[in-house]
């Protein structure tokens, strides 16, 4: 990144915690947990410890971090070396990342750029360019409204795992937008607190149907109510809509009678595919069973997106295009020289699809989304960044060709 735009960037991160650092709690026990920051231009500096949130805070203000993270572990000794901390245990914790659902809009909104002959274009990553053969290929991706209500589908449904296969009460479960494509779940102070990694991947497994061995299922005696993935995968056949393949009944009792007579077995098999693929939850595994990992900090800034790790009180209301823009004065400008993006949306305006390189002054907190998501960089005509004027971006008058 040019320096121009690392200093816009590293500015606008500092206002953010110096108006807001009173929004960063101090986690649960927090003299147990481990604390870590990079910052930008700077490798991660980890195993550090605070007993008090107002020092942490103070370091905030002062560094204004590219990321700041805390680990779900508690530990004896927080600030010792990984195998010397003396783990005690660690809330559950479960990530899950518009990108990881390959939605059809990807192929509207992401992009590559051939890493040799500079070529980019919007779509799905090709394996090799078109144009010059070489297989070094970048890929941008994007998260559009439509890749945040899929994530939030996938919130719900391991909200209803969470419940009904694990006992957890809703109450003990926390959400938060992730501040780029996706959300954080968190399970506050349960019996799981205590597993080690391999009890972690049990429960990674189990959500994410790794293994699951549905010809086990005896479909003489599916019900709807019965417990676990049974009953997921009977409710799934219940539900398909009347006239799906490859079933003739639209009632769940005539349909198991049709698995268990009337239908082959590669489509019974390709039912239970089915039910399988659309009932389980698309977690990031690794996330779950690390025990020695740190993760972001709510109300903290995401440097893939100067967005907000946003607590979400009501998920199906919350909008992170409005709720997680960290500044949204309409009124702080930037020129920047955009190379390519999608059409992005932030407070309720949209700017682009921008398809050559143009140059445009926009909000701040739009500028530096785009420069953190690497299709802009402060237009060099402007290198101080901010200035006074009107916005080029009322509605959508920005759109370029
Ligand atoms: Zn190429
Ligand atoms: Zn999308």
């Amino acid at each position: 990144m040019d320096e121009a735009s690392m200093t816009v960037l590293k500015r606008y991160f500092k206002e953010y915690y110096f108006k807001n650092s009173n929004r960063i709690n101090a986690p649960r026990r927090m003299e147990s947990r481990e604390f870590g920051y990079f910052p930008f231009n700077g490798a991660m500096i980890r195993h550090l410890s605070f007993s008090d949130i107002g020092a942490f805070r103070a370091l905030l203000v002062r560094e204004g971090p590219a990321g700041v993270y805390c680990s779900n572990s508690q530990y004896q000794d927080p600030t010792a070396e990984m195998q010397k901390k003396g783990w005690i245990k660690a809330e559950l914790i479960f990530d899950i990342d518009a990108d990881a659902l390959k939605l059809p809009c990807k192929n509207e909104h992401d992009s590559w750029l051939c890493k040799n002959c500079g070529r980019k274009e919007f779509g799905f990553r090709p394996d090799i360019c078109p144009n010059c053969k070489d297989n070094r290929i970048l890929e941008m991706t994007w998260a559009c409204r439509n890749c945040i209500e899929g994530t939030k589908k996938e919130v719900f449904k391991l909200l209803d795992f969470l419940e009904q296969d694990f006992g957890i009460s809703r109450s003990r479960v926390s959400l938060f937008f992730s501040g780029n494509a996706g959300f954080h779940i968190e399970v506050e102070e349960t019996q799981f607190d205590e597993l080690d990694q391999h009890g972690r991947s049990e429960i990674s497994d189990y959500l994410t149907a790794q293994g699951l061995m549905t010809e086990v299922f005896e479909t003489a005696r599916l019900s709807p109510s019965d417990p676990g993935w049974r009953g997921r995968v009977a409710r799934y056949i219940r539900d398909l809509p009347p006239g799906s393949k490859p079933f003739k009944s639209p009632e769940f009792e005539k349909r198991a009678s049709e698995m268990r007579g009337e239908l082959d077995s590669n489509q019974v098999e390709h039912v239970m595919a089915s039910a399988v693929a659309a009932g389980n939850v698309k977690i990031d595994a690794m996330v779950t069973t690390d025990i020695h990992r740190v993760f972001r900090m709510p109300e903290t800034l995401n440097n893939k997106t100067g967005l907000v790790k946003r607590r979400c009180a009501d998920i199906s209301a919350f909008d992170p295009f409005f709720e997680a823009i960290a500044l949204p004065e309409e009124d702080d400008l930037i020129s920047v020289r955009v190379d390519m993006c999608p059409e992005v949306s932030l407070c309720g305006k949209s700017f682009g699809p921008i398809r050559s390189p143009t140059v445009a002054k926009v909000p701040l907190y739009l500028g530096v989304y785009l420069i953190s998501r690497g299709a802009a960089r402060v237009d060099a005509a402007n290198p101080t960044g901010r200035e006074a004027g009107e916005p080029e971006i009322s509605g959508r008058t920005a759109s370029a060709g």
